[in-house]
């Protein structure tokens, strides 16, 4: 008991605020964090943890200054998808109360993003469930919708529509489609336990596709789903590798009739030393913090932005109810920062 505790406090002594000050400071003059001092950082306890979290606070302001992205989503085709991860309330294995429909008409898109600048949302992403949307009708709709919403102006379009051909991207591109989100989920070495119906590869090749396009990037993971801190990190090397512009870190809030009904949510604490690590590994990125934010930050949920994200999800998420807009909108003046944008 006596070494154990002594060889705590020698780690301290080795990871304290020293050790996370000189690599704000690196990172502030343009520097990268090595994989073993990322490592290093996602291990803090205690203390260090709040340590770190001002200096990602200061990383985040030097690189974005005051001012919070915000999106809004539209579930423009939900459930019955034949993908099995195992967290997804709308994946055809699980039996959930997601609802279920088909592609949305073009109107019920464009009268979602109207409600999202109402929201002062800076981003509109469309998307839908299924391993990727069909060519022809299904297509049609979304490019009827995006030149509607390009034409009123004021929105940065993304959509997420799962794993693409070159070909629609371009015609989703051409009908004004700016960005293209596509997350990764979680780390290489975890994703076997959370989908069996897709390679990890298809999913990384189709950002990387979406960049040769010409999109913006947007994608990112969830945690909570059983995997370790380390891997943790290594998504985030992943994404540092792909290069990608905005990185959406969504928690898992356990849907029930999933595989991970079960689990148990991210603590409030380990949910925000990994947003502030997510900052010091990507320091000029966006790092929106999406789904899950109610459950597993609960009175906490300001502290996502002093630990480093600069932006999040304003109005309802895909099956589940987000926080009033309003209160969204105070939290972030509150804070002394602004919607982007407005
Ligand atoms: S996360 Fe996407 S691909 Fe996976 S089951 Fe859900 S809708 Fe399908």
């Amino acid at each position: 008991m006596k070494t154990s505790t002594k060889k705590a406090k020698i780690l301290d002594l080795n990871i304290g605020l020293p050790y996370i000050t000189s690599l704000e400071e690196r990172v502030l003059s343009g520097g990268v964090v090595s994989e073993d001092e990322a490592l290093s950082l996602i291990r803090l306890e205690g203390e260090d943890i709040y340590n770190l979290m001002a200096s990602a606070n200061r990383i985040r302001n030097h690189f974005k200054g005051n001012s919070v992205n915000l999106c809004s989503i539209v579930n423009a085709k939900s459930g019955l998808c034949p993908e099995d991860c195992s967290f997804c309330g709308q994946s055809a294995h699980f039996e959930t109360k997601a609802p279920v429909y088909d592609m949305i008409e073009p109107e019920k898109i464009i009268a979602a993003a109207r409600k999202a600048k109402e929201m002062k949302s800076r981003e509109f992403s469309i998307v839908t469930s299924g391993k990727a949307v069909e060519e022809g009708e299904e297509l049609e709709r979304l490019c009827t919708a995006l030149e509607q919403i390009k034409s009123e102006g004021g929105l940065e379009r993304c959509a997420s529509l799962g794993i693409m051909s070159r070909e629609s991207l371009v015609k989703l591109k051409d009908a004004g489609l700016e960005s293209f989100h596509h997350n990764l989920e979680t780390a290489r070495s975890f994703f076997p336990n959370i989908c069996s119906t897709h390679e990890y590869e298809d999913d990384v090749n189709t950002i990387r596709m979406a960049k040769e396009v010409g999109f913006e990037t947007c994608c990112g993971g969830i945690f909570g789903l059983g995997e370790s801190l380390e891997q943790r990190v290594e998504m985030a090397l992943t994404l540092r590798d792909i290069d990608v512009d905005s990185i959406p870190l969504n928690f898992l809030n356990p849907i029930k009739g999933t595989a991970l009904e079960n689990r148990p949510t991210v603590p409030p604490m380990e949910g925000l030393k990994t947003i502030a690590v997510y900052r010091f590994l990507l320091p000029e990125k966006d790092i929106i913090v999406s789904g899950g934010r109610e459950v597993t930050f609960r009175d906490l949920q300001p502290m996502i932005f002093t630990a480093g994200a600069n932006g999040t999800l304003i109005g309802n998420y895909l099956t589940t109810q987000g926080s009033e807009p309003e209160r969204v909108l105070t939290m972030i003046r509150d804070l002394g920062l602004e919607p982007a944008g407005y």
